[in-house]
């Protein structure tokens, strides 16, 4: 097993979906609450036959970097759909914006353990924290904002990771060097690879999967309690 650098270590940056709490069907959920949402306040019947699936997809094709912007594409998804349905766009743009406000609700109640707490207000005493995530929770309403000194969302200007981009502008931003930042992640294509793409250091949490053949190059963790290490 890989042994982190810990000397070097200035700065812990985290994912957040399956890493800080298990996203399990939140998304889902909050799918079906929208589609409640809309079914009250747009109140067309036309609705149900607007085929979200393929609006979605048309618009990836049509503009590809929309992959980067989970929210953006949400939100012109919407547009276009009720645009389909005959509402005119200042009423559509209206209705997508607050169903969006709605959505971000809804996909934020997830359930941050107490321990999960406790350990970042301890790492945080040490080192300041970042968030690096391609998903859009408000860490806000999920009531983990304060641990985190910057907060990095993929959109149309930082594309996701694994692109290195967004692990490089938390080192300039941190000033530090990007081998003193420690990247703690689920995925190991976006958050490993990622981390290692910008140079810098990664610890795999492979919350929600049973890891497959033990890779001896990356730096597994148990849970996140292993992180402790770090601050004892
Ligand atoms: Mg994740």
């Amino acid at each position: 097993m890989v042994q982190l650098n810990h000397a070097i270590i200035r700065a812990i940056s985290f994912d957040l979906d399956d890493t800080l709490y298990l996203n399990g069907n939140i998304i889902e959920q909050a799918e079906q609450a929208l589609s409640h949402w809309l079914q009250e306040h747009v109140a067309q019947p036309a609705l149900t036959h607007i085929n979200w699936e393929q609006i979605k997809k048309d618009m990836l094709s049509a503009a590809p970097l929309l992959k980067h912007d989970l929210g953006e594409l949400r939100f012109r998804t919407i547009m276009t759909g009720l645009t389909q349905i005959g509402l005119d766009e200042h009423k559509a743009r209206e209705y997508a914006q607050k169903a969006m406000t709605f959505f971000v609700v809804e996909r934020s109640k997830v359930n941050i353990s107490p321990q999960t707490h406790q350990l970042l207000e301890k790492l945080q005493s040490k080192y300041p924290l970042v968030a690096i995530t391609n998903g859009n929770l408000d860490l806000q309403q999920a009531g983990i904002a304060h641990y985190f000194k910057f907060i990095y969302k993929a959109n149309l200007k930082f594309p996701k990771k694994p692109h290195p981009h967004m692990f490089r502008s938390a080192c300039h931003d941190l000033d530090i060097e990007p081998e003193q930042l420690l990247h703690i992640g689920d995925n190991v294509n976006d958050d490993i690879g990622g981390a290692h793409r910008a140079g810098c250091q990664a610890a795999w949490l492979p919350l929600k999967t049973t890891p497959p053949t033990l890779d001896n190059s990356i730096w597994q963790l148990n849970t996140l309690d292993d992180l402790l290490c770090l601050v004892d």
